[in-house]
């Protein structure tokens, strides 16, 4: 059970909910957050939970809160060069990492460095660096507690099973806002924003509705739970109500059910192996009927092919991948380029990308670099 915690990135969707947490439960003392550059919400927080150390990634915006937060006897980083004084603070036992986007990345290596447990909601961690990243959790003999829905929903079902070969994973998908719509050419922002179930941060529900999440997911679960990628099996499954399941050998499925709720799996990693009751919605079984399993349609939806393959070249092309990616939504979501052209994009990076096999840190670290750049070039020539 977490005592002392760091947050990174406690202004977004899971960092205010992990806040939401941190108060129902009222034994957990955050000890350092960071922030992007929502400073008003992060100085309600801070003068809340009132941390040792933050850090705010945007250095105009971190001299403005030194400002306005005089009164406090606070340590204030500017910068993401410096978000690792967060991830890894000396008081903090956990890390609950919820920044989006590959920036997520060195401030955890940095935490599992000094021995940190880490709740991981960024699933760009272990995408880009997967096999880095838990060849270090081993060596430094440090707890990874997934905070995504569905990898928590696996962790649960291994729970007494540790010993026992899994068969499958399967991995449940939502299927997004565009489940059942054919023609996605003319998709707009605001239709792409609208996920049915879940509310969260705008990257990941882009990539929810190309289902790239579902991709990134595949990954991350590979090196989560140590399973082969052809074993985990994406499953579309429209009410969010099972968020994954695990079959063993003898053919015996588990599965965890819930409501659509972040904080229940936000909960879960920072009390484990402990469950608590702090009265967050609970689900109703008799509004749970009817519900339904499909194959998701990878001809439609190509990011998932997409994730499947880098997955299966290795090495640095999921780093590529996720950075494509990452470039395309933005650009997406900044009116340059089309619905359609976001698969377009990180597939034209990843052809350009000859990936290296057994890879460092700084691989992936120039890997991204080098894929944004590209998928930067891609976005103009979709443009002219
Ligand atoms: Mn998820």
């Amino acid at each position: 059970m977490a005592e002392n915690i760091s947050i990174l990135g406690s202004t977004g969707s899971i960092g205010t909910q992990t806040l939401d947490v941190v108060r129902k439960l009222g034994n957990i003392k955050v000890r350092a957050m960071s922030t992007n550059k929502n400073i008003d919400l992060f100085e309600k927080q801070v003068r809340e939970f009132l941390p040792e150390v933050v850090c705010i990634a945007d250095e105009e915006k971190a001299k403005e809160f030194k400002e306005n937060t005089k009164d406090l006897s606070i340590k204030v980083f500017a910068g993401k060069e410096e978000l690792s004084r967060v991830s890894a603070y000396e008081k903090s036992d956990t890390l609950v990492n919820s920044v989006v986007g590959n920036i997520g990345l060195v401030p955890t290596v940095e935490a599992i460095k000094c021995g940190k447990d880490i709740a991981l909601a960024n699933k760009e961690t272990l995408v880009s660096c997967g096999k880095l990243v838990m060849e270090l959790v081993k060596e430094k003999n440090v707890n990874m507690y997934p905070v995504d829905s569905e990898h928590s929903a696996i962790f649960q079902c291994l729970q007494g099973n540790k010993e026992n070969k899994i068969r499958h994973i399967l991995l449940t998908a939502s299927g997004g806002p565009f489940r059942n719509r054919e023609d996605l050419e003319n998709v707009t922002v605001e239709d792409a924003l609208k996920h049915p179930n879940w509310s969260m941060g705008k990257k990941i529900t882009i990539d929810s509705a190309t289902l790239m999440n579902k991709g990134l997911e595949v990954i991350e679960a590979k090196w989560l739970f140590d399973v082969k990628y052809e074993d985990i099996i994406v499953v579309v499954h429209p009410q969010s109500i099972v968020h994954s399941m695990v079959e063993y050998e003898d053919g015996a499925v588990m599965a965890q059910l819930g409501t659509p709720d972040m904080k229940l799996p936000i909960q879960y990693a920072l009390t484990y192996p402990k469950r608590v009751n702090t009265g967050f919605e609970k689900l109703d079984i008799f509004k749970a009927s009817g519900l339904v399993f499909e194959r998701p349609n990878t001809e439609k939806f190509k990011c998932l092919s997409l994730a499947y393959r880098a997955i299966e070249e290795g090495g640095t092309m999921p780093a590529c991948m996720n950075a494509a990616n990452e470039s395309a939504v933005s650009a997406f979501l900044d009116g340059k380029i089309k619905f359609l052209q976001i698969p377009e994009i990180i597939e034209n990076t990843m052809k350009a990308h000859k990936a290296i096999e057994n890879y460092t840190l700084e691989d992936v670290l120039k890997t991204d670099e080098k894929a944004r750049e590209y998928a930067f070039e891609e976005v103009r020539k979709c443009r002219s």
